[in-house]
């Protein structure tokens, strides 16, 4: 008998060769395989007639192989497969399907999966364009698992007359071949699989076995709701997702703990310290930067480590927020890292932090990779005296031979460009006590995803933009109208204002003609023969550092009318003067990339315009972009929208965010099952919930810790 913990390599039909394929999957034991659930099943149990097909569905067919070929078009080849039942027939096209000639063999039964059509070539009839096919009937082909004889026809039931499991393939492993081991592995284990899960719990919430719910996710009964298997809602789905969220939920929590356990700094908030804080304010603070203030201040006293996510849409003030914090920390002696995602950033805040900071007596440095060594030699020898107060950077600061003497505050902007593991690393700098983390983030989440993906973290959120604000007016226009649009930008330029024209790409590839317009030429063709009149400026993340810093130097004084940019200028660079963006190829940007782009302008009282600006096809999922952006400047909004276009595991780029990697749970759909594993999970650890044993309760963390690392891909728990 095999066991969860059964490496899949001694899986008959796997051996050490597939074994890594599947590792390359996060696939390791059994246990590892039996939560590779089905993406979505094909209902053959009642396959659909061709007849009764209608243009626009998503549909399962199976049908005959009557003919297949490779035909050639003007544009590429076509591939086309026929299949037929009795006399009705069903169109499917691939293209550039040239990898597909031979494989399907006439008299051959086959599945097809997809959108249903009318047919846009030959004769009329309907047609399914690149749809999903398996093989049902012939020989074993390449990639599946090798069986003999009798195993066969016992294997060969599992295609059709049922409900079937439809898994995402891995390299040569396709569908057929997870069904097939997945069905092995759940036969090879004993009935009852240990359930890590008290049973006061899976009693009160209704939940069905584990080992129930991983048979019944696989191979669902002839009865199952098909609705609810496709949306994950069966009993086993329940089950396998409220499993994997409160193991996650129980050890955040008792992550949250532990911090909170470590010894600290507690900062003092006296008279001096307060007079100090309002002295370096440039302007009237928001109530909504009040608040946060208050609550991170209130942090900082408390003699644990503080642990904070400031969460506050582009241009909601996030910086002065960190500067006061700052302020606290070096009025009671210790230094402050600050840390930003791109070096233009970084040097953004330094220029301010000279602005505020240093006239009030602090002593701020900048160092980031671009320095020269000598340069950085010198800015370590300052951190490393405690002689710099306010140390701001890139990913530099993370460096082994920076040294502080005595760190006491660490802040991050733009957390979503860190990772947990960075964040742990600069927190060890100061060894006998955890400085305070604060850590700022314009990505809009939702609060309870943010909840769990900043797990460990409170959270302070700006939930109003300062005064003086008019939301930036959107446009969409296609660029055989630049004429008008550069007009437009030089009536702007004449005003006195100052405009950023961004482009997708720095330079023209070459070898390929992308037909993308790149910021290099652009620059040039502007300056000479568009824009000849006013100074403009070049920047990109090719250029070197001082380069840079120089560039967005003269541009923030208004030495330089119009900058011409890539995306490098997408987090953070506060121009207030600047009230117009042109975006070039807007179509080829993502829904939160242009939220942060725009987030440049609409900073200063003039009124401010965004051009989007596309050249080229513009996808149904582009336009439902730039149609977002054209409907709301509301970052919360925008980010929904994007959530919804993208899905959760692009949306937040998985682990570069400290994002757990979930097998089973999908924690936009699932939000309400991560709640209620959220208030098991607490109820858990406070001893609230009645009726656990000593032994559960042991066999539970047990599980967390053996499971934590391989299952969320998370920092080690205590
Ligand atoms: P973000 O949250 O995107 O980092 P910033 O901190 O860069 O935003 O602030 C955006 C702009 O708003 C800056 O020019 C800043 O000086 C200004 N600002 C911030 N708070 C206030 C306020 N309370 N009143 C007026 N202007 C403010
Ligand atoms: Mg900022």
């Amino acid at each position: 008998m095999a066991d969860l913990q059964t490496e899949v390599q001694f899986l008959k039909g796997v051996g050490p060769r597939l074994a890594e394929t599947l590792a390359a999957k996060g696939i390791h034991t059994l246990q590892d395989l039996l939560y590779y659930l089905p993406f979505r099943y094909e209902d053959r149990i009642n396959p659909r007639s061709i007849e009764q097909l209608q243009p626009g569905e998503m549909a399962s067919v199976i049908a005959e192989v009557r003919s297949s070929g490779l035909f050639r078009t003007r544009k590429m080849p076509i591939f086309e497969l026929v299949a037929g039942q009795g006399r009705t027939r069903l169109k499917c096209l691939w293209f550039r399907g040239g990898y597909l000639e031979g494989r399907f063999k006439p008299g051959a039964l086959v599945a097809l999966y997809g959108k249903v059509e009318f047919s846009t070539f030959g004769r009329g009839g309907l047609q399914m364009l690149q749809p999903q096919f398996e093989i049902l009937h012939e020989p074993p082909a390449e990639g599946d698992l090798p069986l003999e004889g009798e195993e066969q026809q016992h294997f060969d039931s599992l295609e059709v007359g049922r409900i079937v499991p439809i898994y995402e393939a891995a390299g040569k492993l396709n569908a057929r071949w997870f069904r097939r081991a997945i069905r092995r592995a759940l036969e090879s284990m004993p009935p009852e699989i240990g359930d890590a899960i008290p049973a006061a719990i899976r009693e009160h919430l209704s939940l069905i076995p584990r080992g129930q719910a991983f048979w019944q996710a696989h191979w669902p009964d002839a009865g199952e709701s098909f609705a609810d298997l496709q949306a994950a809602r069966t009993p086993a789905h329940r089950r396998l997702i409220f499993e994997e969220l409160f193991f996650l939920e129980l050890g955040l929590e008792l992550k949250r703990r532990k911090a909170r356990l470590q010894p600290g700094i507690g900062f003092k908030l006296d008279e001096k310290v307060r007079k100090a804080l309002k002295k370096v304010l440039p302007f009237h603070p928001t109530a909504a930067q009040k608040k946060v203030l208050k609550e991170i201040v209130a942090d900082m006293q408390h003699p644990s480590p503080m642990r904070r996510l400031l969460q506050g849409d582009v241009g909601s003030g996030k910086t002065i927020v960190a500067f006061e914090a700052a302020t606290v920390a070096m009025q009671n002696g210790y230094q402050v890292a600050l840390m930003a995602p791109t070096e233009i950033l970084a040097t953004q805040h330094y220029l301010s932090a000279r602005q505020i900071l240093e006239p009030a007596g602090y002593r701020v440095v900048l160092l980031t990779g671009g320095l020269d060594p000598q340069q950085k030699r010198g800015v370590r020898r300052h951190v490393a005296s405690g002689d710099a107060q306010l140390v701001i950077g890139t990913h530099a600061l993370l460096e082994d031979n920076v040294e502080f003497d005595r760190l006491g505050l660490v802040v991050m902007d733009e957390q979503h460009r860190f990772g947990v593991l960075q964040r742990m690393k600069l927190m060890r700098k100061n060894s006998d006590v955890q400085p305070d983390v604060l850590v700022m983030t314009a990505t809009p989440i939702p609060r309870t995803l943010a909840l769990t993906l900043y797990g460990d973290l409170d959270i302070s959120v700006i939930d109003e933009l300062p005064p003086g604000r008019t939301p930036v007016s959107t446009r969409v226009l296609d660029d055989t109208r630049s004429e008008e649009v550069w007009e437009f930008v030089r009536k702007i330029l004449a005003q006195g204002q100052q405009a950023y024209i961004v482009y997708p790409v720095i330079e023209e590839n070459e070898e390929k003609d992308t037909g993308l317009k790149a910021a290099i030429k652009m620059y040039n063709e502007l300056r000479k023969k568009v824009f000849p009149e006013f100074p403009l400026g070049l920047l990109h993340g090719r250029m070197s550092a001082e380069e840079k810093e120089d560039t967005m130097r003269r541009f923030k004084s208004g030495e330089l009318k119009l900058l011409i940019s890539t995306t490098v200028i997408e987090v953070g660079v506060d121009v207030p003067n600047a009230s117009v963006m042109v975006i070039e190829h807007a179509e080829r940007f993502g829904l939160s990339q242009l939220h942060q782009l725009r987030g440049r302008i609409g900073r200063g009282a003039a009124k401010s315009y965004c051009i989007l600006m596309t050249g080229g096809k513009v996808g149904e999922d582009a336009a439902q972009r730039l149609d977002t952006m054209v409907q709301t400047n509301d970052g919360f909004q925008v980010a929904e929208k994007d959530l919804e276009l993208r899905g959760p595991g692009e949306f937040f780029g998985s682990r570069q965010a400290g994002m757990p990697s979930l097998r089973v749970a999908n924690l936009v759909r699932d939000r309400e099952l991560l709640e209620l594993a959220k208030r098991e999970a607490r109820a858990l650890i406070n001893g609230e919930t009645k009726g656990i044993p000593d032994e559960e309760k042991r066999a539970a963390a047990e599980y967390l810790k053996a499971n934590w690392n391989r299952r969320y891909g998370l920092v080690e728990v205590g």
